[in-house]
């Protein structure tokens, strides 16, 4: 039975795209089924002579030093997820007729071959490979996938939340351990590269231009979002506050009787997700959805209860119920769930203005979420624009400011769009990127705060022109406020 899945790969001739975590892994799986890989990157550092080393050891051909051109004879490209469409390896690939695909196809590809191989080697019987749940979209999907895993965890299935976060998808697929269930997070780019993926169940949390110089326009960047849906058995799960992302769930091509799933903040209508009187409720997967209503969970059980963290939390329980999970393990999951750090987290409560921190919203959409989740609130945002334009954003969030402190290389533009939509707040323009800068941004934000504020740090920009990422933004951010509480001691 499976000895012929596997020797579909054995002695084809595969070129991998990038020497990174997803391309290595990729790499050692595929010679590990005894494929002839070669590893293409254009770098050429120490860093990646080092890595070389280690797949040529396992047998693995590695070119460095030169990213476009196709190896002779490759048969197919499996590429990481930050190689842009427009690659000449690419281009060559195309020219010569050649597949490009991504680490979450062969993962996709590989879920029957894995089963074999795990019945072989535990002498039990052949199981099912485990059911996806996916979810994408332009901000939360790393919280909504981890909520999902928690949900699914309460309900006392075997899962992992993967993807687009942790181990590669790759190595858990073919990995010893055996999954009921898996949640995938899934990005635009990794569906760009996914053809063949057919999820049980899908979400998209929510759609706003972001990553247009990858994808080339809305409109392309949509459509691969889009593909999460493809071939969905149980539910298309949409936001209902976000047309764009029903427009994908009737585009897409999915099995029969598969049903489209909304989920809203306000009290939803049949086959939808909502809140009523503070109550998480499932009206969808329930007898008689016309009349009834399941409840699930309160709003306080969603870590932090900000209104896009509800909507995380609803599209979570809407997949979870799709598999089947019953309401109570919806309750528990969200109850256990911690975000990651850096996501809308609370620092420390001084001279009775609380601090959060949300670094992680690097982008315009992102910080709208969070700037709507307080009131009053002193914002610092500022960094790198990546191209985006401030002035929905301020139009939005400028009644609720007590003032806006500005930092990094493109805070003009956010000062620009302040003055233009919201000249009545208050702005600091620190034109400072030195290591000191972020102590003196919330020294400026304590100022123009008054008890029962918040300052918020929810950048809406990239982080890498002050700092290495965003998580030594929010560490700054933490940091400076310790100070600050010290001082004021
Ligand atoms: P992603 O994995 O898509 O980057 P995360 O779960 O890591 O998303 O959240 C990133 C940031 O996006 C958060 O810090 C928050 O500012 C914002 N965010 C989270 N969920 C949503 C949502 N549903 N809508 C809008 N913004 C959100």
């Amino acid at each position: 039975m499976g000895s012929r899945q596997v020797t579909a790969w054995h002695g084809k001739n595969i070129t991998v795209a990038g020497l990174g975590v997803s391309g290595i892994s990729a790499a050692r799986a595929l010679a590990g089924l005894g494929a002839l890989v070669t590893v293409v990157d254009g770098g050429d550092s120490e860093g990646h002579r080092t890595r070389a080393a280690e797949l040529e050891a396992a047998g693995i051909s590695v070119r460095l030093g030169d990213a476009q051109t196709l190896p002779e004879g490759t048969g197919l490209v499996v590429t990481s997820p930050g190689w842009k469409p427009d690659s000449p390896l690419f281009a060559a690939a195309a020219a010569a007729g050649v597949d490009v695909v991504g680490d979450v196809e062969i993962a996709w590809l590989l879920r029957e071959v894995a089963e074999d191989l795990r019945a072989a080697r535990s002498g039990e019987p052949r199981r099912e490979p485990a059911p996806w749940l996916a979810i994408t979209g332009t901000n939360g999907k790393t919280t909504t996938t981890q909520m999902l895993a928690s949900i699914l965890k309460a309900a006392g299935l075997r899962t992992a939340a993967v993807g687009n976060i942790g181990t590669p998808i790759i190595d858990v697929v073919l990995g010893e351990e055996q999954y009921d269930v898996l949640a995938v997070e899934l990005s635009s780019y990794q569906l760009h590269w996914a053809p063949s993926v057919r999820p049980h169940s899908a979400a998209v949390l929510n759609l706003a231009p972001d990553h247009l110089d990858w994808h080339g326009s809305m409109e392309a960047y949509a459509a691969d979002k889009g593909r999460i849906y493809e071939g969905n058995t149980v539910a298309c799960v949409y936001n209902a506050a976000d047309r764009a992302t029903e427009d994908l769930v009737v585009e897409a091509d999915v099995e029969e009787g598969c049903r489209a799933i909304g989920f809203t903040l306000g009290a939803p209508g049949p086959s939808m997700f909502g809140v009523v009187d503070g109550i998480l409720v499932d009206r969808a997967f329930v007898a008689n959805r016309q009349k009834n209503a399941q409840e699930l969970a309160e709003v306080a059980d969603v870590n932090p209860p900000a209104p896009h963290n509800i909507a995380n939390a609803l599209a979570a329980a809407a997949l979870a119920r799709a598999f089947g999970v019953e309401p109570r393990a919806v309750r528990d999951g969200l109850r256990d769930f911690r975000p990651d750090a850096h996501r809308v987290s609370h620092v420390d409560e001084v001279g009775g203005v609380t601090y959060v921190d949300d670094s992680k919203a690097t982008n315009t959409h992102a910080a709208e979420a969070s700037l709507a989740a307080f009131e009053p609130v002193v914002w610092i945002a500022g960094g790198l624009a990546k191209g985006a334009t401030f002035d929905e954003l301020v139009q939005k969030a400028g009644k609720r400011l007590r003032g806006a402190v500005l930092i990094g290389a493109d805070r003009a533009l956010i000062a620009e769009a302040l003055a233009r939509h919201a000249p009545e707040v208050p702005v600091v323009d620190l034109a400072r990127t030195d290591t000191g800068a972020m102590l003196a941004a919330v020294r400026e934000a304590a100022r123009l705060a008054e008890p029962g504020d918040t300052v918020l740090l929810a950048p809406a920009c990239a982080s890498m022109d002050m700092f290495a990422n965003y998580g030594k933004r929010g560490d700054a951010f933490a940091d400076a406020v310790r100070e600050l509480a010290a001082e004021r001691a």
